[in-house]
């Protein structure tokens, strides 16, 4: 232990364990608060300073953009710098720049104050424009707007990807797009204040396989840059400047951890076939084609959900059809002739577009909000962009097509109509494509649950995403940790809208599978099973552990927990009940 950190005090802090691992090693505090802008007077004698100091920082912004551009043109290509010519052209606006400097001869206000202020109603004018060009326009001013004044008030801003040394991330709260920015082998865990084991920052750390504790309210007060940490993603706990006795304790911990996971492993190379003979399919989620690697290793038949709206958190711009064409291809050759389930996208909610901020205004229920299917059934090039990549790549391997978020027939029509149009344009052009390519939807919504029997009529087969069914159900958001402990996948209405969907697919002789979260936890494993679900799909790391008790159990004795468990009311019952379960079958002591 180095000898700084020994004489702080031991403070162990309980969160929500939500990757599994262990880790230790020192904090890198990622702290992204919006920029806090002071309000003050400056004398009019000193307001030429305050002017010089406004330019200094456009100067330097401009020079930090420059920086930018060079580096994406270099690594990414001219187009994709392109953005950045327009970032220049917003520093160099003159309207802008005059409109500041009177503002600060007006009211006399600091110039970051009257910069802000100039800005904000740029943004407002910009967003209001009926021109799609005119409206992207907002968006650059933001972030340029946030630049300026950052360097005004001395903050650098800061980005995962600057993560240079193996270190824990200790933040408020990650993104998405900042775990998708993340180098992961630089980030030795994750821990922070808010989130919950569903959000989707967790559950690209789960794939990167970097342990993770969300949840620990107000830690990022509590820790410095630089404190050493040891963080239990199997437990959840958080240590901050552990003791030689629990570093010691931790590191026989770890060894049998890692013996344990390497027999899961082992086992996981075996069929995935129950006891009593039936052979379940066990599907890998993914969030991009580098995934495929991950897949193979923890031996995934086919991939059962892309979550294909990773391929834009982090762009610029919307991928192109042939971008995604090309990830899409890549994906359904390597697995082919297993089957790759490539989900439309499920833009918005705690997923929105940095690239394309102008496209997502913020919203008061995001997860109520402008989001997945009503994404793309308003912004038709970009879904019709997808579905022909879709469609094109279908001609490589066995590709199905799923649509997130559908809320009933009606929706699932007007999006299939789509596919349908886009379907003749291909063939128009003598573009090859699966005329059979099988389409199904996602059952994540209520009210998709209920008229299960509507869609099936519909579909080639279902997955439910219990993520958000889960939080639809109960009304629990599913990213708020202050509510996490509510969020309960056994509880007794979601049993039932599970055993009612799968009945309708079955009448109607399709396959229902499970991609939420629900579905990687093999202590639900027999549940879900149990309720009749045919296939299950999780992030590749979960696979062996599912794999393990599937093959250490019998469908029969599935059937049984899940028909008690439906006579029963508590869903903490019903939980201990699968736990048993899994325990008298799994046994890795
Ligand atoms: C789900 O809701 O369960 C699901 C798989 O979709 P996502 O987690 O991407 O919302
Ligand atoms: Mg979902």
């Amino acid at each position: 232990m180095p000898a700084e950190a020994q004489d702080k005090t031991e403070t162990i802090v309980q969160g929500i364990p939500a990757s599994q691992g262990i880790a230790y090693g020192q904090v890198f505090l990622f702290l992204q608060s919006e920029v806090e802008l002071p309000v003050y007077e400056v004398e009019p004698d000193r307001r030429p300073q305050e002017i010089a100091r406004f330019e200094r920082a456009l100067l330097f912004t401009r020079q930090q953009i420059q920086v930018i551009h060079a580096e994406v043109e270099k690594n990414l290509g001219a187009d994709e710098a392109r953005i950045f010519d327009a970032h220049l052209l917003v520093l160099e606006d003159q309207a802008l720049i005059g409109e500041t400097i009177r503002e600060l001869e007006t009211t006399g206000h600091n110039i970051e104050r009257c910069f802000n202020q100039v800005a904000q109603r740029y943004i407002k004018a910009f967003s209001e424009i009926d021109d799609e060009y005119l409206r992207e326009r907002a968006g650059d001013i933001r972030d340029v707007a946030q630049r300026v004044l950052q360097n005004l008030l001395g903050q650098a801003a800061q980005a995962l990807n600057q993560l240079v040394d193996k270190r824990i991330v200790v933040a408020n709260d990650i993104s998405p797009s900042d775990t998708a920015s993340l180098d992961s082998s630089n980030a030795l865990a994750i821990v922070t204040d808010s989130g919950s084991k569903t959000s989707h920052a967790v559950i690209v750390a789960r794939s990167m396989k970097v342990p993770a504790v969300v949840g620990v309210r107000d830690f990022t007060k509590l820790v410095q840059n630089g404190d050493w940490l040891l963080v239990d993603g199997y437990e959840g706990n958080v240590i901050l400047h552990p003791s030689e006795e629990t570093l010691f304790r931790y590191g026989k911990i770890q060894l049998k951890k890692k013996s344990q996971e390497q027999r899961l492993l082992d086992a996981s190379r075996q069929p995935a076939v129950t006891l009593d003979g039936t052979a379940v399919a066990l599907r890998a989620n993914i969030e991009r084609a580098e995934e495929i690697p991950l897949v193979r290793e923890y031996s995934g038949e086919g991939v059962g959900l892309f979550r294909t709206e990773f391929l834009y958190l982090n762009a610029p711009r919307p991928p192109t059809e042939d971008e995604q064409y090309a990830a899409y291809r890549a994906v359904a050759e390597a697995f082919a002739p297993a089957p790759v389930v490539i989900r439309t996208l499920d833009l918005g909610g705690d997923k929105p577009m940095a690239g394309a901020a102008h496209l997502f205004p913020k919203e008061n229920n995001p997860f109520l909000g402008y989001r997945a299917i009503r994404f793309c059934l308003d912004q038709r090039d970009i879904f019709k962009a997808q579905l022909r990549a879709i469609l094109r790549a279908s001609a490589h391997g066995c590709v199905h097509l799923m649509y997130p978020m559908i809320s009933g027939q009606e929706e699932l029509a007007r999006a299939n109509a789509v596919l349908a149009e886009c379907k003749t344009e291909l063939a128009a052009r003598g573009v090859a494509f699966d005329k059979k390519l099988r389409v199904g939807s996602m059952i994540e919504i209520p009210s998709a649950a209920l008229t299960a029997d509507l869609l099936a009529k519909d579909c080639d087969f279902f997955s439910i995403g219990t993520n958000d069914l889960i939080q639809y159900l109960l009304a629990i958001d599913r990213v708020n940790d202050r509510i996490a402990h509510l969020y309960e996948p056994t509880h007794p209405a979601v049993l039932r809208t599970l055993e009612m969907i799968v009945t309708h697919a079955h009448r109607r002789k399709i396959k229902v599978s499970v991609c939420g979260e629900m579905a990687g936890d093999p202590v639900y494993t027999a549940l879900l099973l149990g309720l009749g679900v045919d296939e299950l799909s999780m992030t590749p790391p979960l696979l062996p552990a599912v794999k393990y008790l599937v093959r250490a159990m019998k469908l029969g004795d599935a059937r049984k927990l899940a028909r008690e468990a439906l006579r029963l009311a508590s869903p903490k019952e019903i939980h201990a009940l699968c736990v048993k379960f899994h325990r008298t079958r799994v046994r890795l002591e």
